[in-house]
């Protein structure tokens, strides 16, 4: 199939692309790496009627240290993600987990913006982002706004972004290399979404708490209380059961649960396994 007719608009600038989204509130999509956008169109599954294609504003490229944390802008590719040293050494979980995202040619193109916007429930970068304590930048016409990653992922692919505003960077507290973590996820083959995940993300310098964010199951990535526990105290018999009940609170058919359950059971084992000194 073929998209529904758009027009199409390509800015120079942030404040050009920030006007067309203001002018077209509710209309127009923005336009990132494509990689999922392109496809919904062409299946007529989203039929925008302006789509403001992002890739010319420079603004919104590339990875900046900015202190305690790293600034990474929205059109940031995942593939110059896992080149960057800044990234190897500041926030070796966030490549770990790109390393999962499908495929090269996906890879050079997809944009972490674009991930964040999309909020998938079985995408591995928004489900990272939450383990990271991640602050999400968004801009309109009318000014900017910080977002807790905790308060952006809303429902099934919905977010708190409103409809004339661009995500423009995350900011994302550094995790030194040093520091534990544990991200494990089952995929039916190599570079396919995954079925399940588990991402542990012990507390730290810049981050006072555990967190534990379970993705791939319900329609967001979420963190889990029972592993967050489970992180100080061990995974006991009681840790489990608590887990157990977290996930079929989740899953809401019978058939779902009995496949995830003991996928997510048997990732939880061998992530809390991997934090071990
Ligand atoms: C075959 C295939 C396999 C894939 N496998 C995986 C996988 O295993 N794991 C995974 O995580 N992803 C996977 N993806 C999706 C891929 O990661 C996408 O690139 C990503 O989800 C969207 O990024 P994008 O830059 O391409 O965004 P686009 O497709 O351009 O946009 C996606 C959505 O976000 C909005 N948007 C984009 N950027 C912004 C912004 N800056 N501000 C506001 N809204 C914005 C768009 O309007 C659109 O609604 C796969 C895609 C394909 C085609």
């Amino acid at each position: 199939m073929k998209p529904a007719l758009f027009t199409y608009h390509r800015p120079g600038t942030l404040p050009d692309a920030l006007a067309l989204m203001a002018e077209h509130r509710g209309g127009a999509r923005v336009l990132a790496g494509g990689q999922s956008l392109m496809p919904l169109m062409a299946m007529r599954m989203t039929r925008p009627e302006q789509l403001v294609d992002i890739n010319r504003i420079d603004e919104l490229k590339g990875i900046r240290d900015t202190g305690d944390t790293l600034t990474i802008g929205a059109l940031t590719r995942y593939s110059e993600i896992l080149r960057a040293p800044l990234i190897a050494d500041s926030l070796p979980l966030l490549s770990e987990a790109i390393r999962h995202v499908a495929h090269h040619a996906i890879r050079n193109r997809g944009t972490i913006g674009g991930s964040l916007a999309l909020a998938d429930p079985s995408a591995e970068t928004p489900a990272t982002c939450l383990a990271l304590c991640a602050r999400i930048v968004a801009r309109s016409s009318a000014g900017e706004r910080e977002i807790s990653v905790d308060a952006f992922f809303e429902g099934l692919m919905s977010t708190a972004l409103a409809e004339d505003e661009i995500l423009v960077a995350v900011r994302i507290p550094k995790r030194p290399a040093k520091v534990p973590h544990a991200f494990l996820e089952f995929a039916r083959r190599k570079g396919d979404y995954a079925q399940a995940g588990i991402i542990l993300a012990p507390s730290h310098g810049g981050v006072a708490e555990n967190r534990a964010v379970v993705f791939g199951i319900g329609s967001t990535a979420r963190r889990s209380a029972a592993l967050e526990g489970a992180m100080t105290n061990g995974l006991s018999a009681e840790a489990k059961a608590a887990l157990q009940q977290e996930v079929t609170a989740i899953i809401d058919d019978d058939e779902g649960a009995a496949y995830k359950l003991p996928i997510v059971m048997t990732l939880a084992e061998r992530a809390m396994g991997r934090l071990k000194p």
